[in-house]
């Protein structure tokens, strides 16, 4: 009789998870997997996928009032129905639910359904919503259970929302108040704006999006100010009143904000309540962050964490990323592939504001401070479309160069389509690709991404 039930036992079916389960299953690992929730997690539910498909639709709007320079008609004012959007978004995430949960019974994963928790170093325990238990023992067990939105502690905490209720909000909010200057806040803000609200924007800060490139941030600041959104920088909220259906905000300049929803987008904490973490002895730091060795593993040599419980880089991929590591170092790579090792230099990025951010490897700042000398190209520009759209939208784009090297240390992008731009030259970067490569390269006229292999002068050094 074999000494355990399992040879993996994943806690959390989001993106690191599932693609945990469903690798180990396939090198032929006996698994099984807890989840409390939803298959798929935060990025499927209530991240990536229900974000993205609410930015294509604020999209909309400005594609409506464009159309207008190219010859069309629009007769009467397009508008948004809500409960439409909602639906067919609620319809797609179903389907996505369906299909991790295939994903999980065709690789041969057990899935049960309920709240997993450590009860020794080789056991999970399984609780159900009708309070039954089941006890699964794991040579190994991953803990992948993702984060939870942070509000901190203020009067009137309670009258505000989180990312997690503003793509079921019950009545659209027409006035909208959004405190953070982060990924969620800034993408939330331009979604927001774009699908009809007025929104405004309360950041702590001097620029939002704190470690991004600074001239990309202020250029982004702009371009969503000129959308429509009040980003209002050096603002702290004091406290947050009921007034009747919606909400007084005062903030601590004296001034008093109205609005009918306000989201808190002040960050991300570790989803460990009831893990069982501290009986085992389970080391996390000062935010709740698992640690973690290079081989993922966690002070107990048993259990293992990766994605956003631990925080590396809370994007999607790179739980995926993390996960493939985990498996080949479990069960061996697959067969004929080499062992995966996990690399989180030049990880891309793009924020989807409007219009969104794209970027890998170092910002302008960064680059100082690690490189004797750098070169810095960068330019920015009216796009094609605009010439005729009568929309003021610019976009920026920019390279950062080790001077001693010349290779492209840092590729930066605001303006439309800037995700899809660069994922294609983050394998350039990735390779190692030096700016007389980047000259080397032929464009693709007439797009804005062949700015980045035309860029010939340089801006500063
Ligand atoms: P999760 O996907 O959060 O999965 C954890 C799972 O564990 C959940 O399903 C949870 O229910 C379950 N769970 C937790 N505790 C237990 C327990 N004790 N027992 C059983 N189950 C449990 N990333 C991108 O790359 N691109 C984007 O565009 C993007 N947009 C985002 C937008 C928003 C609004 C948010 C909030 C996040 C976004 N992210 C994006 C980040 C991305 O969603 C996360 O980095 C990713 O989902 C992390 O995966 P994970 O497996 O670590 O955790
Ligand atoms: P971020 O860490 O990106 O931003 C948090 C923001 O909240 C910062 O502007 C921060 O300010 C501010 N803040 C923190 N604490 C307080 C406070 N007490 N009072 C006022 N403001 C505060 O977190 P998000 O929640 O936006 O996103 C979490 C993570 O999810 C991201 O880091 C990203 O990894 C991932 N994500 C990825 C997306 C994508 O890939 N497109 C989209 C959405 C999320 P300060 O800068 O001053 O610290």
């Amino acid at each position: 009789m074999a000494e355990f039930d399992f040879d993996l036992f994943v806690i959390g079916g989001g993106s690191g998870g599932v693609r945990a389960a469903r690798m180990a299953a396939q090198r032929g690992a006996r698994v099984g997997m807890a989840e409390s929730g939803p298959m798929g997690g935060t990025c499927v539910n209530v991240g990536c996928i229900p974000k993205k498909l609410y930015s294509y639709g604020a999209h909309y709007q400005e594609a409506f009032e464009e159309s207008r320079g190219f010859g069309w008609q629009l007769t009467g004012t397009p508008t948004l129905n809500w409960e439409t959007l909602k639906s067919n978004r609620a319809k797609e995430i179903t389907r996505l639910n369906g299909i991790y949960d295939g994903l999980m019974t065709n690789a041969g994963v057990l899935r049960l359904q309920g709240h997993g928790k450590l009860t020794d170093a080789h056991t999970v325990e399984v609780t159900q919503s009708d309070g039954q238990t089941t006890r699964h023992t794991s040579r190994h067990i991953l803990l992948a259970t993702g984060g939870v939105p942070f509000v901190p502690e203020f009067p009137g905490r309670e009258l505000a929302v989180t990312s997690d209720d503003m793509f079921d909000l019950p009545q659209f909010p027409q006035r909208l108040v959004v405190v953070g200057g982060g990924y969620i806040a800034c993408e939330m803000a331009s979604i927001f704006n774009g699908l009809g609200a007025q929104v405004t924007l309360l950041y702590r800060g001097e620029q939002v999006l704190r470690g991004f490139d600074n001239e990309a941030r202020a250029f982004t600041a702009s371009e969503m100010r000129k959308a429509g959104v009040d980003i209002r920088v050096n603002t702290e909220v004091e406290r947050i009143e009921a007034a009747g259906s919606g909400r007084k905000v005062f903030l601590q300049d004296g001034q008093v904000l109205e609005a009918d929803v306000v989201l808190y987008a002040t960050g991300r904490k570790p989803r460990v309540n009831g893990l069982g973490l501290g009986a085992l002895g389970i080391r996390h730091d000062d935010n709740g962050k698992i640690l973690i060795n290079d081989d993922f593993s966690t002070s107990v040599p048993s259990v293992f964490a990766l994605g956003d419980v631990v925080g590396r880089m809370e994007l999607t991929p790179v739980a995926l990323a993390e996960a493939m590591v985990l498996v080949d170092h479990l069960f061996g790579p697959a067969t004929g592939k080499p062992s995966r090792t996990m690399d989180y230099e030049f990880i891309p990025t793009a924020v989807f504001t409007h219009p969104p951010i794209g970027t890998v490897g170092l910002s302008e700042e960064k680059a100082r401070e690690k490189f004797e000398a750098i070169r810095v190209f960068r330019s920015d520009f009216k796009p094609l479309k605009h010439t005729l759209s009568g929309s003021s939208e610019r976009t920026m784009v920019k390279l950062i160069v080790d001077a001693a090297t010349d290779r492209v240390v840092g590729l930066h992008m605001v303006g439309a389509d800037a995700g899809e731009i660069v994922q294609g030259f983050a394998v350039a970067l990735k390779c190692g690709a030096t700016k007389a490569q980047f000259d080397a390269t032929i464009g693709i006229h007439p797009t804005s991404a062949e700015e980045f292999v035309t860029l010939r002068e340089v801006s500063r050094t």
